[in-house]
């Protein structure tokens, strides 16, 4: 037999009836031992009574009820996330108009920041020697865009009139047009197809 007394997890085992490797023990010292046996009979009282309490079902939404009333804490990145995507539309049209507005809004900032840098830079002249260079490799680059879309004519046209920079950004305005152009014709076809 046991030399001490039981657990209350071992109570527990000899309540639910298990039939285990270790249970034997235990109930060799139940049959020796009378405060075990008061204790065990306690147990067994109280979980006949709990079994006789009539058993109670929550009303339909109960769950639903009790999470509307708890505060989860969002992570910061999945609000942010979340917030995010409330902007995003739903219908694929609707995110090619989306982005294509993004894009316009994108190309008009960085035209006018380089316009503003090329025309800052022409008023005070080559300060530096390595700002001239870059203006110069930044024209040339735009030349060379403007040539290939434009043709060489045009190009040397614009170039008299000393807003190459402006011609590059009208160039970039014209392509998210188009693209936003591209867009909405999708948007029409979309809805054409949901009306038949
Ligand atoms: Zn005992």
């Amino acid at each position: 037999m046991q030399h001490r007394h039981l657990l209350s997890n071992e109570i527990d085992l000899l309540l639910d009836g298990e039939a285990g490797f270790g249970v034997a023990p235990l109930r060799a010292h139940v049959d020796e031992c009378a405060d075990c046996r008061a204790r065990l009979d306690e147990a067994r009282l109280v979980a006949d009574a709990l079994e006789r309490l009539p058993h109670l079902a929550p009303r339909t939404g109960f769950t639903e009820r009790v999470l509307s009333r708890v505060q989860i804490v969002e992570p910061w990145h999945v609000a942010a996330l979340n917030s995010a995507r409330r902007f995003v539309p739903e219908s694929r049209p609707l995110r090619a108009v989306a982005l294509a507005t993004v894009g316009l809004t994108s190309v008009a900032i960085s035209a006018s920041a380089v316009w503003i840098a090329l025309s800052a830079n022409l008023t005070v002249g080559s300060a530096t020697v390595v700002t001239g260079r870059m203006r110069t490799a930044l024209v040339a680059g735009f030349q060379q865009a403007l040539e290939a879309v434009l043709g060489a004519s045009a190009t040397q046209a614009l170039q008299a009139n000393g807003s190459v920079a402006m011609a590059a950004a009208g160039v970039a305005l014209l392509a998210a047009i188009g693209a936003a152009a591209l867009g909405f014709r999708a948007l029409a076809s979309a809805s054409r197809q949901r009306g038949s």
